[in-house]
């Protein structure tokens, strides 16, 4: 089997809502998505994206350099076409567009090869869970008034979630206090509560407020400092109780590695598309393995489900339904799970319609 062509589509995904945390704030989601095609009729998916439709533009002419690295290849021999594509971008770096760009085709080759196969991609790759605990993560946003936030995780249980973020960071700490009181008041004990700063405090207020914020049972701590800051990091998990969660803003895999030998975080979530692609995220699983440490994810539920259910020590999957529209159907959620698409590669097909409406 050869790849015999890859297509690249330029799309502008509107946000449910605009999207507020500590850090940002859009409206869209810039995306570039890669349908890789064979000469034996398969399609293969993956996709980057960037929030600007500029930035998307540099991703996406990123993507067209890089594509002849896989036409008129074998998909299933996605590691080497990896290998080849680190190679050629080593010059403009190992971080930033080139690794964007080079995650949406990784992506779309190991989908390839799991379907060449006849296998969905978990277990392509060796694994059996057919579902992943996961968190709501569309929602609860810094900017919501106390009265939006519990009618949105009242509406996230109903949707069959058992776990949630909230985002905090906000200029008053105090105010974080309260409003992660008045959720887990109203949620119960039973209900996961994950909360992340987006990098919004300084070392000193996330010893400090993280200290308040242990009575609240959470699940994890997530980004509290700038995210180069892997010493800081360090000694805020080692001041509290609470686990503290970071690694999805860093590139690479030799980032996460960075972040275990300084024990930066107690749970690293890598990006699927700063490391890469599958390749790239399967080698930080692997060394947070040799740590020890369990693995989540960040983004990109479809092909993220799959590699936590693959992994030994997959932890917990970010269920961020963003470019559920890109696909014939969404991924379902039962009883605070991700069921793993059980069909052939990711699982997932590109909606013709979708791909024409949202094209810039
Ligand atoms: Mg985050």
């Amino acid at each position: 089997m050869k790849i015999t062509r890859v297509v690249v589509h330029r799309l502008s995904v509107p946000l449910p809502r605009p999207v507020r945390t500590a850090r940002h704030d859009h409206a869209h989601a810039d995306t570039v998505v890669v349908e890789m095609r064979t000469d034996q009729g398969l399609v293969g998916s993956g996709y980057c994206f960037a929030f600007g439709a500029h930035r998307a533009r540099a991703l996406a002419a990123l993507v067209e350099d890089l594509v002849p690295l896989w036409e008129g290849r074998d998909p299933a021999a996605a590691r080497a076409h990896f290998a080849a594509a680190w190679r050629a971008i080593n010059f403009v770096g190992h971080a930033g567009v080139a690794m964007m760009a080079l995650a949406a085709l990784d992506t779309a080759c190991w989908d390839l090869a799991a379907r060449a196969a006849g296998l969905p991609l978990v277990r392509y790759l060796g694994g059996e869970r057919t579902r992943v605990p996961t968190y709501a993560s569309a929602g609860l946003w810094l900017d919501y008034t106390l009265d939006e936030l519990l009618a949105e995780a009242a509406r996230f249980r109903a949707q069959g979630h058992r776990a949630m973020k909230l985002r905090i960071g906000r200029p008053r700490p105090a105010e974080d206090v309260e409003r992660v009181r008045r959720v887990r008041e109203a949620l119960g004990p039973d209900v996961g509560l994950l909360v992340d700063v987006n990098q919004g405090w300084d070392e000193a207020t996330a010893i400090r407020v993280g200290r308040e914020l242990e009575a609240f049972d959470l699940y994890w701590l997530e980004e509290p400092l700038p995210y180069q800051d892997l010493e800081g990091c360090a000694r805020v998990a080692a001041a509290l109780t609470v686990p503290v969660a970071t690694g999805e803003t860093d590139y690479g895999s030799q980032a996460i590695r960075r972040h275990l030998e300084l024990r930066a975080a107690d749970v690293l979530m890598p990006d699927l598309q700063r490391m890469g692609g599958v390749s790239g995220f399967l080698d930080a699983a692997t060394l947070c393995r040799a740590w020890h440490q369990p693995v989540s994810s960040h983004l990109f539920t479809e092909a993220s489900c799959h590699l936590l259910a693959a992994v030994e020590n997959g932890l917990i999957l970010e269920h961020m339904p963003w470019w559920e529209a890109l696909y014939t159907e969404p991924l379902t959620v039962a009883d605070g799970h991700v069921l793993v698409p059980d069909r052939p590669g990711l699982g997932v097909d590109l909606a013709p319609a979708a791909l024409a409406r949202f094209r810039v």
